[in-house]
C-alpha cells in the first residue's frame, strides 16, 4: 500500500548557490551555502552569512558578506578580493 517512488533522494533545498569571480586571476567558482549551517540569524530580521572562500587557480582569500531575507531572498552582498557574477556567467566559461 504504496508510498512508491520514496526512494527519489529529495531535492538539494538546504542549497543556495552563489557564483563569484577572483579579481586578482579571474578563475570563477561556485560555492554551495547550506540554509540551515551557513546562515545566522540577522539581529534585524532574516539572516546573514560570513564566508571565505578561495579559488584553485591563486589561492587567494575572498571575503563574502550576504544578507538574506527569512525566506533567503538575497538584500545585499559585498565580496571582497572578487565580485559576485550571474549563474549565467559562470557558466559561459570555456
Ligand atoms: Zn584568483
Amino acid at each position: 500500500m504504496g508510498f512508491f517512488g520514496k526512494k527519489k533522494p529529495p531535492p538539494d533545498q538546504d542549497a543556495i548557490w552563489l557564483y563569484v569571480q577572483c579579481d586578482n586571476c579571474g578563475e570563477k567558482l561556485r560555492i554551495r551555502v547550506d540554509r540551515r549551517y551557513d546562515l545566522q540569524p540577522h539581529p534585524e530580521g532574516g539572516y546573514f552569512l560570513r564566508k571565505e572562500m578561495m579559488d584553485g587557480r591563486c589561492f587567494r582569500l575572498m571575503y563574502g558578506e550576504l544578507r538574506f531575507d527569512r525566506d533567503y531572498n538575497i538584500l545585499s552582498q559585498e565580496l571582497s578580493g572578487g565580485h559576485f557574477i550571474t549563474k549565467e556567467e559562470f557558466d559561459a566559461q570555456e
